[in-house]
């Protein structure tokens, strides 16, 4: 045993992180990601139901549950039936038993990590036989339920922490009638915290299981609910008073370098500006048939060389986004209606342009039911009409996880279908303020299956707070998930409204990156002080298409 990665990813959906475990899963056991994981994670209130389970331990009809607010989902683990929920950490470790897997003794494991775990927190804890799972004075505390497919595991182990326990009302859990479920808070007559359970376990897993290091990311640690169903960012930005949406400005000029409190602008990060003819044809064209692209609202440094070149990224549906991340100056604000001209307008500006790769992306329209994934659908149908043989490639949003979204651009088959990570797990809630790391994996593990003859993408701003070590092991999961092309640039702080520069990442160590990455096995790590999602976004993809070859996703299994 080497590594083992372990990851904090805060609360996830069922069937996000289902998905979430299957790329990882596939990623072990293809050979894609040498080391194991561990995935630690909070559900929103979620029963399942394993391959042994009994519909009879199921107490409420499925129609009682979703009035609860409680999803219901039919597994492929062991065990029976079982709840998820806020106040329990579940853990999913993506463990490769060895040539000759011993699933029995790898539960055993678990019970032994677990009760190692707990024993820290002062509970005291046991294995009982015959019972899987972890047991205390007031009842079973801990539930586990695995699957071994291919030698490697998926499923696992999840812990009641703290929490609402009424919610094991509605089933016979894990089909035990005769014992109470209770939880780490209600044995040791105290809060315990999710934040202190990972803490102790984390290490008691490397120790159990043999690992020589154990490289840790930690999202945030949530307390409360979740987003309530239907709201979405810029609602809760009106509320707060954090802008009027009747005074939003045009997308601002690059302002000058060096604001306050950032550290002074490095030689590498300056660029010549280009106005010639070639910029200003491209800015009439966009002018004149009404569209947006990313190159101006965003501000990006590269606008010069790649419009002189004749290449732009297209920002759909508007210019104003109903997220605030607080790196981007795109405005934020409430969209007005979809324009349904704009996709054969985009068409017929990638046809003037002549172009053989079209780069789409779009402001986050959680306002829409789909999240803008027609727009993005009907604006490759228009290129492919308008200019056959045009690559395109999609920058897309994480809809909300919504995978139906995700399928309808996906079965556009685009070229590269991009989505960014934009930082490292500890800094998303911060930074990305409505997004979740584990989500925007999950999207590209699928985004992967639904597009297998195209190209996934990702990419990272670095500067903005996190380590060296942070952008290695984000290198590591993405490949792990099946990314086949990554792109790595230097935050640049749009305004003073924005959050400040951490620090001028040096060439040498973007040029690391892109060994390390590229080393991991990832066909093409585009990584520079100027790079952006779209920089050399056709070379970057001729680059990866040739090294990534027919068998980028082997069978899962
Ligand atoms: S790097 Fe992308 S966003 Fe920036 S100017 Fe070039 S095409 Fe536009």
């Amino acid at each position: 045993m080497t590594l083992l990665r372990a990851r904090w990813l805060g609360r996830l959906p069922y069937q996000e992180a289902w998905d979430l475990q299957r790329a990882f899963h596939e990623g072990r056991a293809s050979g894609r990601a040498a080391e194991d994981y561990l995935l630690l994670l909070e559900h929103p209130p979620t029963y399942t139901v394993g391959r042994a389970g009994d519909e009879a331990n199921l107490l409420a009809s499925r129609e009682e549950l979703a009035r609860l607010g409680a999803e219901l989902h039919y597994v492929d683990r062991g065990g029976d039936v079982t709840y998820h929920g806020p106040g329990q950490l579940v853990g999913y470790p993506i463990v490769h038993l060895g040539e000759s897997p011993d699933p029995v003794a790898y539960v055993r494991r678990l019970e032994q990590v677990l009760v190692a775990a707990l024993a820290d927190l002062g509970v005291a804890a046991w294995a009982e036989a015959g019972y899987t799972g972890v047991w205390t004075a007031a009842g079973k505390t801990a539930a586990i339920g695995v699957r071994n497919a291919r030698g490697v595991t998926m499923h696992g182990f999840a812990v009641n922490v703290s929490g609402d326990l009424g919610w094991f009302r509605h089933i016979v859990p894990c089909g035990i009638g005769d014992r109470p479920v209770t939880s780490l808070s209600e044995v040791a007559g105290r809060r315990v915290s999710i934040e202190e359970l990972v803490e102790r376990l984390v290490p008691r897993f490397a120790e159990v299981f043999g690992y020589a290091a154990v490289e840790t990311q930690l999202g945030a640690f949530a307390r409360g609910s979740g987003r309530a169903p239907g709201s979405y960012e810029v609602d809760r930005l009106l509320a707060a008073g954090v802008f009027s949406p009747g005074a939003r400005p045009g997308p601002s000029p690059r302002e000058p370098a060096d604001l306050p409190g950032d550290p002074p602008r490095p030689s590498w990060m300056r660029v010549r500006a280009d106005l010639g003819g070639g910029y200003r044809g491209l800015h009439h064209l966009v002018e004149d048939l009404g569209l947006h692209t990313v190159c101006r609202e965003a501000g990006c440094p590269n606008i010069y060389e790649c419009w002189a070149a004749g290449t732009a990224t297209f920002l759909l549906l508007g210019d104003v986004c109903t997220r605030a991340c607080s790196f981007c100056d795109v405005a934020t604000g409430r969209p007005g209606p979809v324009d349904p001209g704009e996709p054969e307008r985009v068409a017929e500006a990638v046809a003037r342009l002549g172009l053989s790769h079209a780069v789409l992306t779009s402001v986050d329209r959680d306002d829409l039911p789909d999240g803008g994934a027609g727009a993005f659908a009907e604006t490759i149908r228009r290129i492919r009409e308008r200019v056959p043989g045009c690559a395109v490639e999609v920058l897309i949003p994480d809809f909300k996880g919504d995978a139906a979204a995700l399928a309808l651009v996906a079965a556009e088959q685009p070229e590269v279908l991009n989505h960014n990570t934009e930082t490292v797990l500890r800094l998303q809630r911060e930074v990305r303020t409505a997004a979740s790391y584990g989500r925007s994996l999950a999207l590209l593990g699928r985004a992967g299956w639904l597009s297998p003859a195209g190209l996934v993408k990702s990419g990272l701003i670095v500067g903005m707070g996190e380590t060296r070590e942070e952008v290695l092991g984000t290198l590591a999961d993405l490949r792990a998930v099946g990314v086949d092309l990554v792109t790595i640039g230097q935050y640049l702080r749009p305004s003073a409204r924005h959050r400040p520069i951490h620090r001028y990442v040096a060439p040498e160590e973007f040029a690391e990156y892109t060994a390390y990455g590229e080393g991991l096995g990832i066909p093409r790590v585009e990584s520079g002080p100027l790079v952006r999602s779209s920089y050399h976004a056709r070379l970057a993809r001729e680059a990866a298409g040739e090294r990534a070859g027919p068998a980028r996703y082997p069978a899962a299994g």
